[in-house]
């Protein structure tokens, strides 16, 4: 008997649907939820799927507490209840491994250089990649700078540093030096400051812009005796100084300006029909992390997401998809598909929202009043204010469109003309 019954435990699984014990131990009191060991391979699970696993492990809860191996309950009804249940939870975790490698499968991601990212400048809105923008702005900074010395000083300080605490920083200072002239402008200690002092190198003279931004206002490089030598100053002229009416304006420049952001060029293609729509050709400029750094941390997370399946609320898991998706992705490339197989292609943020979506397909019809909903992965995308992120489109999807009036369908070609000009095979 007790052969049978270790046979039928390694036949039931029983080390996965909890924890097993030999004929004769004493059960213990409160049987554990069983926690189905992670796949190896598996990503993260789907929200659907992280549900039905919820499910499986409550079934799994609702089971008799330690009943299930007690010796006196050795009976064939239990066993073969429990089969079932053991075979359930299994169905459960196969279809969920399923469901994760057909949508893994529905989406083929190929790091690969055929599509360019392009980013439009906004001071001179030429289009260039994604990599060449920085030290295009750098030049496109300066150019403004000669043109319109105190704005394009102000934008080179907001636009060309990166670091928050160090551009803050900068102009705390500036506008110190700045505040200190306006209310004791006849104080010629205030109108100089020394380039070698310490602060002023380390917080201001390494910012971008910074130098450029005080002789803006007035401030010119000069030298002085200082102790027993000769030292580089900036000085501002006491008539300059006394102005206090344009230093206030030049330190509301300052503080209220923001940085530049160059915009994203969607970049928008058609294609005709093809069975290569999942087929996605991404370039290495929409990773933030490396393809290896993000396949590590998926799994890391995956087992993470297992482990507290049962304590973070679907809000919570939410929050965390978003936080990792826009921290791994720089861009989304979307699909729309339109019910004749046409594909309409477009480059997004991966904070952009479905409501950016929707206008991108809008102002790429011909027939701009023609309604229509969305869906991606049978779920539909009709919450505007979502996230791309949010809506787990990143960083590649294929979306569906419908017409949802049917007095209002367009005919096909459905686009304006320009586009319908890009209509290509995918390759
Ligand atoms: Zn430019």
């Amino acid at each position: 008997m007790k052969k049978f019954f270790e046979k039928k435990k390694l036949d039931y699984k029983f080390a996965k649907a909890g924890s097993g014990h030999t004929l004769g131990e004493t059960p213990p009191q409160q049987q554990g939820p069983a926690q189905p060991s992670p796949p190896r391979e598996r990503h993260v699970p789907t929200q659907a799927g992280q549900l039905a696993g919820t499910a499986a492990l409550a079934r799994l809860d609702s089971q008799p507490s330690g009943g299930a191996c007690k010796p006196k309950l050795k009976n064939t009804t239990m066993y073969k209840e429990m089969e079932a249940e053991a075979k359930q939870i299994e169905e459960v975790k196969q279809k969920l491994r399923q469901q994760h490698s057909q949508e893994q499968q529905e989406v083929t991601l190929v790091t690969s250089h055929n599509l360019s990212v392009n980013l439009i400048c906004p001071l001179c809105h030429h289009v260039l990649p994604y990599h060449e923008m920085n030290q295009h702005l750098t030049v496109c900074l300066q150019q403004e700078y000669h043109k319109e010395p105190l704005s394009g000083s102000v934008n080179m300080i907001h636009t060309l540093c990166r670091d928050l605490d160090k551009k803050g920083a900068c102009i705390d200072i500036i506008c110190k030096y700045l505040n200190n002239l306006i209310e004791n402008s006849t104080e010629e200690k205030y109108r100089k400051i020394r380039m070698s002092n310490k602060t002023f190198q380390e917080k201001v003279a390494s910012v971008n812009g910074a130098i450029l931004f005080l002789e803006a206002v007035g401030f010119a490089q000069q030298s002085l005796p200082h102790q027993d030598g000769e030292e580089q100053f900036l000085v501002i002229p006491e008539a300059t100084a006394k102005d206090t009416q344009t230093l206030e304006t030049c330190k509301e420049l300052l503080e209220t300006s923001q940085a530049l952001v160059p915009s994203l060029d969607r970049n928008a293609k058609l294609f005709k029909p093809s069975s290569k729509a999942t087929h996605f050709d991404l370039p290495n400029d929409f990773y933030k992390l490396k393809v290896e750094e993000i396949k590590k941390e998926m799994k890391a997370r995956s087992e993470a997401v297992e482990k507290e399946l049962q304590l973070r609320t679907k809000k919570m898991r939410e929050r965390d998809e978003m936080k990792m998706t826009v921290r791994h992705y720089r861009f989304v490339l979307l699909r729309i598909k339109f019910l004749d197989g046409i594909i309409l292609q477009g480059v997004f943020k991966p904070l952009e929202t479905i409501f950016d979506i929707r206008q991108f397909v809008t102002s790429s019809l011909e027939r701009e009043e023609c309604p229509f909903s969305l869906s991606a992965y049978s779920k539909s995308l009709d919450d505007e204010s979502m996230s791309i992120a949010q809506s787990g489109l990143a960083p590649a999807s294929v979306i569906n469109l419908a017409w949802s009036t049917p007095d209002l369908v367009p005919k096909p070609p459905y686009f304006k003309m320009d586009l319908l000009q890009t209509l290509a095979e995918l390759t």
